[in-house]
């Protein structure tokens, strides 16, 4: 069996360090917005290159409270997309704005940038691109519209930790960029974790409030908040990670490589495409394939852990029926949706695994293309 990522395997790398951090923390009785919290929102700052970063329970408190620090709600739309996980869009609604859908561009599986334009009404507030994969949008084209027509741009960098665009780390280029540390992203810690950077400090500050109660002074509370802090222990585990996602990622980047050899020339299969300029992270490594279901069935069956991200596009899922949308509304959101296959893609695996991942994918393939 490969699995489609081995946690335990990174576990084995930083054990020693982390179990030693977290006893400490144990012992302290310190557990909530310490010194590792404190700690790791500079650390992490200066590994993205941003001014500010404020630590939160997930990627999705992220999404929301940043939204919530740019005082997006009723009434407001966002443009973003259909083809991300359901936290993007649940962020925009839990706000009480509407979630407005542009298509993606195929080769890169992100928002088209020459289908915005097209969706801005004077209900626009924002655009929040999404690093889907890991792998970064289109911002110089993004940027240049949010500039235009006066709009906020929120990057939903859940996936794409590291990620880079003309030499620039994702999440810096617009207002808010916003982190998750759930166990399977390319940094991920023990549990829930998220993160919201920025350069304005006003937003850092709005944010901070936000997230313990909606007041910067204990017992004094300006505005409805959350509860959306960091524990300690996550903080700890977070530091002792930190320093090894350079070379995580440089691994993810180098397997993605060696998929990409060993599918070289395989008629029926078409491996990810990489944007100029860009520093993909490889959250995924995401092939598209016809008769993907029946694919994706054999390769369960012969122990390879593939998965489907994500099935059902967002504009058609239940939670958004209210807004009327119909298959046909995101052609290439909708055809991708059916193609994608995501193969095992973790730092730690071995050559050997991606060379059965590859023979035993490429046989399954050639069967359905024998049988269609
Ligand atoms: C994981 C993820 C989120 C949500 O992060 P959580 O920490 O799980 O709340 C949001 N957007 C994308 C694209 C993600 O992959």
């Amino acid at each position: 069996m490969i699995p489609i990522i081995d946690s335990k395997r990174q576990y084995a790398t930083i054990a020693e360090k982390a179990e030693k951090e977290v006893l400490e923390v144990m012992r302290s009785g310190q557990y909530i917005l310490g010194k590792h919290n404190k700690a790791f929102e500079e650390e992490i700052a200066k590994y993205i290159g941003v001014n500010h970063a404020v630590c939160l329970n997930s990627g999705t408190d992220a999404l929301h409270l940043a939204l919530r620090a740019l005082n997006i709600g009723e009434g407001d739309e966002v443009i973003t997309v259909a083809f991300t996980f359901v936290a993007t869009t649940e962020a925009i609604g839990i706000v009480g704005a509407t979630p407005v859908f542009v298509d993606i561009d195929e080769n890169t599986f992100n928002m088209n940038p020459d289908k915005i334009e097209e969706k801005i009404t004077p209900k626009t507030k924002a655009i929040l691109p999404v690093h889907l994969y890991g792998q970064p949008c289109d911002m110089d084209k993004i940027m240049a519209i949010a500039k235009k027509y006066n709009l906020y741009i929120i990057e939903d960098c859940c996936q794409a930790i590291g990620a880079e665009y003309k030499g620039q780390k994702v999440g810096t280029f617009g207002d808010i960029g916003c982190y998750s540390f759930y166990p399977t992203k390319n940094l991920g810690t023990m549990g829930d974790g998220g993160l919201a950077i920025t350069n304005d400090e006003n937003l850092k500050n709005r944010i901070i409030a936000l997230r313990n109660h909606g007041g910067a002074i204990r017992y004094h509370h300006d505005e409805i908040g959350v509860n959306s802090r960091l524990d300690e222990i996550q903080a700890a585990i977070l530091r002792v990670k930190l320093p090894y996602i350079d070379e995580w990622n440089k691994s993810r980047r180098a397997h993605a490589a060696y998929y990409n050899e060993l599918f070289k020339g395989v008629e029926g299969i078409e491996t990810p495409k990489e944007l100029d300029n860009t520093y993909c992270v490889y959250h995924q490594y995401t092939i598209k394939i016809e008769n993907r279901d029946e694919v994706h069935k054999m390769l369960q069956e012969n122990g390879i852990g593939a998965m489907i991200y994500y099935p059902i596009p967002l504009h058609l899922q239940k939670v958004h029926e209210y807004l009327g949308f119909k298959e046909g509304y995101l052609p290439k959101t909708e055809k991708n949706t059916k193609l994608v296959l995501s193969l095992p893609m973790f730092a730690e695996i071995t050559k050997e695994e991606q060379e059965t991942v590859a023979k035993t994918v490429i046989e399954c393939v050639k069967k359905c293309l024998v049988k269609a």
